[in-house]
């Protein structure tokens, strides 16, 4: 065990601080967080159903696809997994838990990230597939899928295993809150070796037995964790705690990467790796060029059908590239190095590096697009209190604050760029400092991690390459 709390800047704990502290821990915090969500959620479907069907004047899709997306990283660089702490689909757990009584948990073989990434992966294929962003109604329904689903696996499985398995905005949020720069540490780990009850997992229970605060659901043991993989920053184990030694402690961002404390785990370490070309993918996938490809590939498949000419780059691109660079370069760092070891083991040494410069693409595409329009959700919600539900407590519409950016479109490219060069940098000093931990010399670590370097350099090349092309402003009045 590794006390946090004792390296700097750990003894900065959140939940002590004054104003923010209180905040934190009051038992309200995060059911009003939840409702709020919650409440724009509602907005969305309904706005979704029955607003206007142009995607730039809708809540569903301004709020979805470019709001959350902008927000997400922005709270995951600041503080940490913020919107898991109040995930609206889970706000109906108590009755699916009620009608379902679930007691069985997910099965073994699946718990892992397998299902999430093959989620998420479908997630932004359909997204491009069926125009989701052009779309409020098909947004609305997807927001209506998100519930259904969470409902059903609360009510049949124990143990939070939609969020943990099978969810994946959780993935996504799971993934890079390893840039955060806040986590779940034990106060003093000699208080929990004396810890008889291990409250923070078992759950707080009064004298007659009853619970009167759950555990981690999470089956995180706070003692134990050593980063934010599967946090939903619930604080449930404060609450639980009966000696009040759980911290929320500030560290450096990206510290749980530098530490190589992540699981020495092929599945978390593969779907770092596939997300950061999922970003590539996803991005390629708004510019130009990505028409000129689906053009050749009908062509070169004798087909007219865009889910199988999606379908083929989104396998090359998503799946196939990934994996064969994963075990591509660990291959040849283990050759190049003399190294030993299964090829699982260099992966998942090295995989890691890509959480950061993920990030970075993700964090670069995600923001440009908030930046560009982040005023439209406001004429969005005038539009809908007005004209959708016809109680117009915010006014009329005033639509000429769409148009308005954070920043001229060049400083907003200097951001993406700054946000995808700082993930590069991080990264490459994350893998050389692996490589350091297992080598001798300067030379020897060199060669053990000169190609996850190049790679990471060739992905955030083609990253600038594509944020450098004209992308279309998706829910933004100006596209
Ligand atoms: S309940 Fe508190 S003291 Fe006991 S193990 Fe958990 S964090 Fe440590
Ligand atoms: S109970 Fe604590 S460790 Fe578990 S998910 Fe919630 S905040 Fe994280």
């Amino acid at each position: 065990m590794i006390n946090l709390l004792a390296r700097w800047p750990f003894h900065i704990h959140l939940l002590t601080a004054p104003g923010i502290g209180r905040l934190l821990r009051w038992k309200r915090t995060r059911l009003l967080w939840r409702w709020a969500l919650f409440t724009l959620a509602a907005i969305m479907i309904i706005d979704g159903f029955f607003g206007s069907p142009l995607a730039a004047k809708n809540t569903a899709t301004i709020a979805a696809w470019v709001h959350y997306r902008g927000l997400i990283v922005l709270a995951l660089l600041f503080f940490g997994n913020l919107f898991c702490a109040g995930c609206p689909f889970l706000l109906t757990r108590g009755v699916a838990r009620r009608l379902g009584r679930p007691a069985h948990r997910f099965p073994k073989p699946l718990r892992n990230k397998w299902t999430a990434m093959v989620a998420l992966l479908a997630m932004l294929f359909v997204y491009e597939w069926l125009d989701l962003w052009a779309s409020p109604w098909l947004t609305a329904w997807v927001i209506v899928a998100y519930f259904l689903a969470a409902f059903l696996f609360e009510a049949l499985f124990t143990h939070d295993a939609f969020c943990l398995y099978v969810c994946p905005l959780g993935s996504f949020n799971f993934l890079y809150s390893g840039v955060s720069p806040t986590q779940i540490a034990s106060n003093d780990l000699q208080t929990c070796r004396e810890c008889a009850g291990h409250e923070c997992i078992n759950g707080l229970h009064g004298d007659d037995g009853r619970l009167l605060q759950q555990g981690c659901q999470l089956e995180l043991y706070v003692p134990t964790i050593q980063g934010n993989l599967n946090c939903t920053l619930c604080l449930d184990c404060v609450r639980a705690c009966p000696y009040d030694n759980v911290a929320l402690a500030a560290r450096l961002p990206a510290d749980e990467l530098f530490r190589r404390a992540r699981p020495r785990r092929l599945d978390t370490a593969l779907l770092a790796i596939m997300a950061a070309f999922l970003a590539l993918v996803n991005a390629f996938a708004m510019t130009p060029p990505i028409y000129g490809l689906q053009k050749r590939l009908a062509i070169i498949l004798h087909t007219r059908s865009e889910f199988v000419v999606l379908g083929v780059i989104f396998v090359i691109g998503a799946i196939l590239s990934p994996l064969g660079a994963a075990y591509g370069a660990a291959w040849l760092s283990r050759r190049l190095s003399g190294g030993d070891g299964d090829l699982r083991s260099w992966i998942i040494r090295y995989g890691y590096s890509f959480v950061a410069l993920g990030f970075g693409v993700w964090a670069a595409h995600y923001l440009f697009h908030f930046l560009t329009g982040p005023l439209t959700i406001i004429p969005a919600l005038q539009g809908f209190f007005a004209n959708v539900i016809d109680v117009p407590i915010l006014g009329q519409p005033d639509w000429s604050m769409a148009a308005r950016g954070v920043a001229p479109l060049p400083v907003i490219r200097g951001v993406q760029m700054a946000a995808v060069l700082a993930g590069l940098l991080t990264g490459m000093a994350i893998i050389w400092r692996a490589a350091a931990e297992e080598t001798a010399t300067r030379q020897e670590t060199l060669r053990a991690a000169v190609i996850w370097l190049l790679l990471l350099l060739l992905i955030a090349l083609i990253a600038v390459y594509l944020f450098l092309l004209p992308m279309e402003m998706r829910g933004n009045i100006l596209g």
